[in-house]
């Protein structure tokens, strides 16, 4: 096994490069080498685990890092199956710095040991996204946006690669917000398959293209490497712990996005939706105000007789699904042609933007994602805005939009009022990428509705659902109707926190947020998929202590990342009234339908009633102690 990491340091601005080796034991993956490296430089970081190649389900992903221009700190994304390619390169991590002086494609390529072949080519980005290009084999581009950039670049550099290439690319939202996001696909006879992969949150596609210059990257070799490949040590691991072999536990621990028997259904969109019954989220948020049962009268008619009945129709009972492009048995990847589902982005840009049909949701996520955003971020501001229209604290014309939304369960019919709010969203997502009204979104959301209180006098924020960091960093929770997607950490709308729907005491909630940060390094760290968390968090401690010996070292070495990370915590007090709405819901739901008794929960509920501001300002500081002293270990 390799005792050092090879990180390959690319000058975007000149096309040079050079490598520089960590001794494996000072760093250990992606994310604690992509935090040393964020430290010195403003580079935009991408890497594999140390078990990349190797027979562990789920190794291969792509970890991205950098400082991220919608949060303002230091942010980690994450891609699947894209880090199989990677490994190939010969390399542990690439850092892009410096920026190209027109938008440009990096291709990254080697060939049997040979050295790395660099390019930093400009492409006429405008006419690519617009899908104005030929490929090599006379047809026209035939998508757009960051599907037509991602084919370009397959189509322009793919015939260089002796094997397998794969490549990122970026859509116009990176250009004109700061929430661009990075598209991949698992590759197939030299073209992009129609299996999505997104490193989707934190804008990091925003900084490639506007701090870097890159539009994509393209990339792959014929290094074949000493990966940890022997199935019978892995096996012995597994069966020291779990009394199971590896791919026996691993297809157990997968259960949820293959298909559950106890929900008859599979993958993230399936079981949560078969599951959340009175705790769905819709409308920007207005469900938590309604009462239980209106909430799983919305449930039962929208979701489980049609939404949800549309996907299991489509896309379980066929069994359309696929992988990331790793080797998995999970196959979370859940499809109805050339739409790609999970539960997070077809939840913001589904049922909280009014949107309850699957044609409807497959014509505003396929626009979100051509257009390269970050899903769940731009669902959270189109329900903003939607909601914004229909309190008429905005019009139509401010946003440069025709319609009015459709905000009424009552008679809400699935398919008419679901199409009609969708259409609205792609008008929104014009606005936003054309500057339409007075939407400008360039330096994000906050900055633009401070404009809007300065300008019409109208707190338009007081409706948007989100975390604040810094002056100006915002991201919009992940979709779980919980404090914990509200907490004051670090890094937010990935699952850096405690997202379980219990109620736990605020400080309580601070500390199991601060062990899920941790838990979840050990993971990305190690560039291993999420899903297959249940020996993931377990089990990478113990393969690197198998294999490198290191085992202490590296359950410490996600100490002090984790503590790296907070030590850099800019968490802003929740600046939005719906935020402070959010909570307090969720509390009284917990007492009133989850029949929760406890003498915490009473206390705050009563402190919410008696005085609401003061209440969610102490939730919030209780959130901020259990953080703080469960990560301040390691200063
Ligand atoms: S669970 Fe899904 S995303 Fe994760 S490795 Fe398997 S196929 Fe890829």
């Amino acid at each position: 096994m390799e005792t050092t990491q090879k990180a390959l340091f690319v000058d975007a601005s000149t096309g040079f490069y050079r490598i520089r080796r960590y001794k494996v034991g000072d760093y250990f993956g992606p994310v604690d080498l992509g935090l040393h490296i964020s430290g010195r430089t403003m580079s935009v970081n991408f890497g594999v685990g140390l078990f990349a190649g190797s027979i562990l389900p789920g190794s291969n992903r792509l970890i991205f890092s950098g400082f991220s221009p919608c949060w303002r700190n230091f942010f980690v994304s994450s891609m699947g199956g894209a880090g199989l390619v990677f490994n190939k390169l010969g390399i542990n991590l690439t850092s892009i710095v410096g920026k190209a002086p027109v938008p440009s494609i990096l291709y990254m390529n080697r060939f049997h040991g040979e050295e790395i072949e660099i390019e930093v080519a400009p492409v006429d980005l405008h006419a690519v996204w617009r899908g104005d290009w030929r490929g090599s084999d006379g047809s026209e581009g035939a998508r757009r946006g960051a599907y037509s950039l991602l084919d370009y670049a397959l189509d322009r550099f793919g015939p260089r690669y002796e094997s397998e290439c794969r490549a990122f690319a970026v859509g116009p939202a990176a250009e004109v917000t700061d929430f661009g996001a990075i598209l991949s696909a698992p590759v197939k006879d030299g073209r992009a398959t129609r299996v999505d992969t997104w490193a989707g949150r934190g804008g990091l596609g925003s900084k490639m293209l506007q701090e870097h210059g890159i539009a994509a990257v393209v990339y792959g070799g014929t290094v074949i490497e000493d990966d940890f490949r022997d199935r019978r040590v892995a096996d012995e691991w597994f069966e020291a712990k779990y009394k199971q072999k590896l791919a026996v536990k691993d297809f157990e621990a997968t259960t949820k996005y293959r298909f559950d028997p106890k929900f008859q259904t599979g993958g993230t969109l399936g079981v949560n939706y078969a599951s959340v019954g009175g705790r769905l989220i819709a409308f920007n948020y207005r469900s938590t105000t309604w009462t239980e049962e209106a909430r799983k009268e919305l449930h039962e008619r929208l979701i489980l007789g049609h939404y949800l009945r549309q996907f299991n129709e489509e896309s379980i009972a066929t069994k359309s699904q696929a992988t990331c492009g790793e080797p998995c048995s999970a196959v979370c990847k859940k499809l109805r042609g050339e739409f790609k589902k999970d539960y997070e982005p077809y939840q913001a840009l589904g049922p909280l933007c009014g949107v309850f049909d699957q044609r409807a949701a497959e014509r505003l996520n396929q626009a979100a994602d051509s257009g390269g955003f970050d899903a769940i971020s731009l669902g959270g501001v189109l329900a903003w805005f939607m909601d914004c229209l229909d309190a008429g604290e905005l019009k139509p014309e401010d946003l440069g939009v025709s319609l009015m939304p459709r905000w009424r369960a009552e008679g809400f019919d699935p398919v008419a009022d679901s199409a009609h709010n969708a259409e609205l969203g792609l008008e929104l997502i014009d606005s936003i990428l054309e500057r339409r009204g007075l939407i400008d979104l360039a330096e994000g959301p906050r900055k633009w509705g401070r404009r809007i209180k300065r300008d019409r006098g109208v707190r338009v924020l007081d409706r948007f659902v989100y975390t604040a960091n810094g002056r100006r960093g915002w991201m919009v929770p992940n979709q779980y109707w919980t404090p914990g997607v509200l907490a004051p950490m670090a890094i937010m709308g990935k699952y850096y926190m405690h997202y379980g729907t219990e109620f736990l005491p605020p400080r309580e909630l601070g500390r199991a947020s601060a062990d899920r940060l941790r838990k979840e390094l050990r993971m990305d760290n190690a560039g291993l998929c999420r899903f297959h968390r249940s020996w993931g968090e377990e089990m990478m401690p113990e393969a690197i202590g198998s294999v490198y010996g290191l085992k202490e070292e590296y359950l410490q070495s996600i100490g002090v990342a984790a503590s790296r990370i907070n030590s850099r915590n800019a968490a802003v007090y929740w600046e939005s009234a719906k935020n402070l709405e959010f909570v307090e819901t969720f509390l009284l739901r917990r007492r009133d339908v989850d029949k929760d008794e406890g003498p915490e929960l009473a206390r705050w509920i009563a402190a919410f009633d008696a005085d609401p501001a003061e209440a969610a300002l102490e939730f919030w500081f209780e959130m901020r102690k259990g953080i703080d002293e469960s990560l301040r270990d390691f200063y």
